[in-house]
């Protein structure tokens, strides 16, 4: 399926909530959700009951959509999760916190995963001291990742940067001001990932 292009509002009103996909917009006033708390499109505003299965499919769309991953990928990382020992529901969310995007974002590289995810793919990235401009690339424990020299520049990722301390960082990430990186630390446990998604619920989706 191709990238969704639309407007991602959309998506927050489609779930019935704010999935904050655009950064300090999300806490204005202006937020779509704030303004037409409704679903989006001519039906929107119908009361419809929602089976078993629609809940489920909501709760996998949702977490597709606040990483920004194709329903592809997303079914690929269910397997691997799958895979894993432990708890799948867990193991996906660790595998999706643990990509590259996500990191940079957690570590205020870019208002919004989207923009991280710009960033990523336009080379301002390194992960132990090496480029890597694949937003799915997946962190490791031990992990250094940094913005390349010339980049620290950047105005916009300066910009970004300077709310660190605002934003705060997940305790299984270690930042360093000075040198705008972030230490990876561990691998991130499901008390660590703030997220309000029932996993379990993806998990019954894909074990139909
Ligand atoms: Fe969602 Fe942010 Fe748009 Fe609000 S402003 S609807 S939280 S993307």
């Amino acid at each position: 399926m191709a990238r969704y292009r639309g407007s991602v509002c959309r998506l927050c009103r489609r779930e019935g909530e704010k999935l904050f996909l655009k950064g300090e917009r999300c806490f204005k006033d202006k937020c779509g959700v704030e303004r037409r708390a409704y679903a989006p499109g001519q039906h929107g505003q119908r009361r419809t009951k929602i089976s078993d299965y629609g809940v489920q499919l909501r709760e996998k769309q949702k977490v597709r959509r606040i990483y920004g991953v194709q329903e592809k990928q997303f079914r690929t990382y269910f397997f691997e999760a799958d895979r894993r020992k432990g708890v799948t529901g867990e193991n996906l969310l660790a595998i999706l916190e643990s990509r590259l995007d996500n990191v940079v974002f957690r570590l205020s590289l870019g208002d919004s995963r989207s923009e991280a995810r710009h960033f990523v793919r336009h080379g301002h990235i390194q992960v132990n001291g090496r480029k890597v401009d694949i937003p799915s690339y997946q962190v490791r424990p031990g992990d250094v990742v940094t913005v390349r020299p010339r980049s620290k520049k950047v105005d916009r990722i300066q910009t970004c940067f300077s709310a660190v301390e605002r934003k705060g960082v997940p305790p299984w990430i270690e930042v360093n001001q000075k040198d705008m990186e972030g230490v990876v630390k561990a691998r991130p446990t499901r008390e660590e990932i703030a997220l309000p998604v029932r996993e379990q619920l993806i998990v019954e989706l894909y074990s139909k």
